[in-house]
């Protein structure tokens, strides 16, 4: 038996066998992995998945590389189990440590995110089935005969299978199993997806995507890491394009990931993908099962499951040979996890890649200031689609000054964006209105003494949703009824909803157009993603005329009836102190606005903004979007915000005011000086309470090699410790200023 782990300091006085000792690394916020004594006649290697005595429960770990600590061997428990399950890859286990390092988090904590299903961690055991013997039985039936007839198609059978091919009841079955015409075997399990065939529906590339496609190709046949920035305006065909990657990759034995902001809502891309590799990809969100995901993990870890779509967690799966990562959308704010370990799914892919060494694709029609600062700069590669795919034109936009063409009183569309929905509907066909706000409308305040509704927990206004009859916060979920009655001064029927949502637009448009066939599209709907994805299909089949939705309807759907996209507030976005306000403002605009026209029909966008001059506006009625990432890009430069500088968040709460404050300014006096950083604050957060809890900011701003996970570090281990009801978050390079 080979000692694969050092031991400690008197290793060789003992017999190795008996006391050999593993770092183990267990899913929970520990600092590091604990150590365990391997007991004899057990076989781990670094990467086993195993289970371990922690206090008085077993647990979950992975067996991690390194040093184990000084701790005599005699005092340690030992391994408990090891599950029959490939361990996690080198690469897999070095990306876990990285991740760690990079956002401040314990390793083990990361860890998790990897190993969430532990019913996966044994093979799925065989199933029962049915070999023919050859045996023909003495009573012979009709029944019988049809079973007889088809039992030679296959090796062997399941018993239920066997009888619905047959066309006979599974008693009949049963009888030829007594008879002795089949008897009983083991099967493998089926596997959990087909195998995909990269060659099965080839699409006929244009010239350019072609191009683009065997760009990609190469890179993938030459497995070396690279980053690929795939440009292309909405409809260029960017998703065939790198289809071509994928199948690059299946031919040579790799799996890859797909990864999507919003797969749960995209039937429509499995259907697409079925169609290029005959098979679909397994998926992986939080929409799954429980037993389903098991599954997705157990395929991924053997290898058998060779491509995965999937959410951002979905890059914590364990691959067994991971050759490809596509993050399509990659511009998009949901890659952003905030909730425990605070990462950028899009970031960490690249570095996943980069230790994995394998090629990683960028796709975007507006791609992120980041990414097209490090393609301007030679880092990744970049590939441009120009033109839509076919005839398909992109609409034509324009915007609608709303100064100089209000909307009538007590509404928010404007006369000539309510001229060209009629125009629409009046050609068959249809219109999007877009409003990033769910609900009836963001505040409900008294006319009479002026209060306004706020939600008891969060410093935000309660939204109501009337079709619900309440008034909600989305910060907590807290809800009420919606009142009759100000709960200050008691008049009744005074209360008054100000600004829109979009319930209140499609009251709006049922009052123009009375016959037309509206819905309303948002994440809350009632009935859940499967009721979205019913309607988001019957709009692709033209079975309504006029969506009002929020930003769920600006991804990747194609509705080919759809030649009118309005905005109903296009200035909504502007107007925070978030350093990307602008680009975001830009990239949710070009997407809402490229939902319409994708199949060649004449198409309009029609923006309804008070800031007709704005850099945003311009860039997009122009079409010139590189004008406008320039002067971005010059503006982040020049405030050395990313990707020239690199920013950091640390979020202290507590339940009171006075101690999320006192801590935050105690951190801020352990701040370490100088190395090209500053910190700014701690200031009260935009957001100061949710959930009950008080909230306080501090930014930490530093220069493109600055080491600032360093400097938190120092920051944290020479600042006030973690009490009461303290709690320190650190969000690198933060998304959210809130
Ligand atoms: P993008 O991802 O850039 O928005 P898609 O890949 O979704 O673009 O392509 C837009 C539409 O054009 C889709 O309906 C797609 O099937 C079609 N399409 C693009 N390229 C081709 C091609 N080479 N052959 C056939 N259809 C194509
Ligand atoms: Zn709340």
């Amino acid at each position: 038996m080979t000692d694969r782990f050092p031991t400690d300091s008197q290793g060789a006085l003992f017999p190795a066998a008996t006391r050999r000792v593993a770092p183990v690394l267990v899913p929970l916020p520990t600092p590091g992995p604990y150590s365990y004594v391997v007991p004899e006649g057990l076989d781990v290697e670094p990467g086993s998945i195993v289970q371990v005595p922690l206090g008085p429960r077993q647990v979950l770990g992975v067996v991690w590389d390194g040093p184990v600590d000084g701790i005599d061997a005699k005092k340690l428990r030992p391994i408990n189990q090891v599950f029959d399950c490939p361990p996690l890859q080198p690469e897999m286990r070095r990306f876990i440590d990285w991740v760690a390092s990079y956002t401040l988090s314990p390793p083990g904590q990361v860890a998790r995110m990897a190993l969430r299903a532990p019913a996966a961690l044994e093979p799925e055991p065989p199933i029962a089935g049915l070999k023919p013997t050859g045996v023909v039985p003495e009573r012979m039936t009709e029944a019988r005969r049809r079973v007889l007839a088809v039992a030679g198609e296959a090796e062997a059978w399941s018993r239920s299978g066997l009888a619905h091919a047959s066309g006979a009841s599974v008693s009949v079955v049963d009888g030829l199993v007594k008879a002795g015409a089949f008897e009983p075997v083991l099967l493998p399990p089926a596997p959990l997806v087909a195998e995909p065939d990269a060659s099965f529906g080839q699409t006929e590339l244009s010239a350019d995507q072609q191009d683009a496609g065997d760009a990609l190709s190469d890179r993938v046949r030459a497995s070396t890491f690279t980053v690929s920035l795939l440009d292309g305006v909405t409809g260029s065909g960017k998703t065939e394009v790198y289809f071509e990657a994928i199948a690059a990759a299946v031919a040579k034995g790799r799996q890859v990931l797909v990864l999507l902001p919003e797969i749960a809502l995209t039937p429509a891309f499995l259907d697409r993908f079925e169609e290029r590799f005959g098979a679909k990809p397994a998926q992986w969100h939080s929409d799954l099962a429980p037993r389903m995901r098991e599954k997705v993990w157990r395929g991924v870890v053997d290898g058998q499951v060779r491509i995965v779509v999937g959410a951002r967690s979905a890059l914590f799966l364990p691959f067994r040979s991971l050759g490809l990562i596509v993050v399509d959308e990659e511009h998009d704010p949901a890659y952003k996890q905030e909730d425990r370990v605070f990462y950028q799914a899009r970031d960490m892919a690249i570095v996943r890649a980069r230790l994995g060494d394998f090629p990683v694709v960028l796709a975007s029609a507006t791609p992120s200031v980041e990414s097209r600062v490090n393609a301007d700069q030679g880092r990744y590669g970049r590939l441009a689609l120009t033109s839509r795919y076919a005839q398909a034109a992109l609409p034509d936009l324009s915007l609608i000054d709303m100064r100089r063409t209000p909307p009538s009183r007590g509404g928010f569309l404007s006369p000539p964006l309510i001229e060209a929905m009629g125009k629409t509907l009046e050609r068959g066909e249809q219109s999007l209105l877009f409003l990033n706000r769910r609900g009836y409308a963001p505040l409900t305040l008294c006319r009479v003494c002026g209060h306004r509704f706020q939600c008891p927990d969060c410093s935000s206004w309660l939204v109501e949703h009337r079709f619900r009859g309440q008034i909600q916060c989305h910060h907590c979920g807290h809800a009420e009824r919606t009142p009759e009655a100000c709960p200050e001064c008691g008049t009744l029927d005074h209360l008054a909803a100000c600004g829109p949502g979009v319930e209140r637009i499609a009251e709006e448009v049922v009052g123009h157009f009375p016959d037309a066939r509206t819905i309303v599209l948002s994440s809350d709907m009632l009935g859940g993603v499967k009721r979205l994805r019913l309607e988001l299909e019957a709009i692709a089949k033209g079975d309504v005329d006029i969506v009002i939705g929020t930003q769920l309807v600006a991804k990747g759907h194609n509705f080919p009836l759809m030649t009118l996209v309005g905005i109903v507030d296009a200035d909504i976005g502007l107007s925070n102190s978030d350093p990307r306000a602008a680009e975001r403002t830009f990239q949710l605009l070009s997407q809402v606005t490229g939902r319409a026209g994708r199949t060649g029909r004449k198409s309009h966008g029609l923006i309804q903004t008070y800031q007709p001059a704005h850099p945003v506006m311009q860039a997009i009625v122009s079409g010139d979007a590189e004008a406008f990432y320039e002067r971005e890009i010059a503006e982040r430069e020049r405030a050395l915000l990313p990707p020239f500088g690199q920013l950091a968040a640390i979020i202290v709460s507590a339940n009171t005011r006075a101690e999320a404050e006192g801590h935050a300014r105690g951190l801020r006096q352990a701040a370490p000086s100088g190395g090209g950083i500053v910190i700014l604050g701690p200031a009260e957060a935009p957001l100061a309470l949710i959930r009950g809890r008080h909230r306080f900011r501090l930014l930490i701003q530093g220069g493109r090699r600055a080491d600032i996970q360093a400097y938190l570090r120092a920051l944290i281990a020479n600042g006030p410790k973690e009490r009461g009801s303290v709690r320190v978050q650190v969000d690198i390079n933060p998304q959210s200023f809130l």
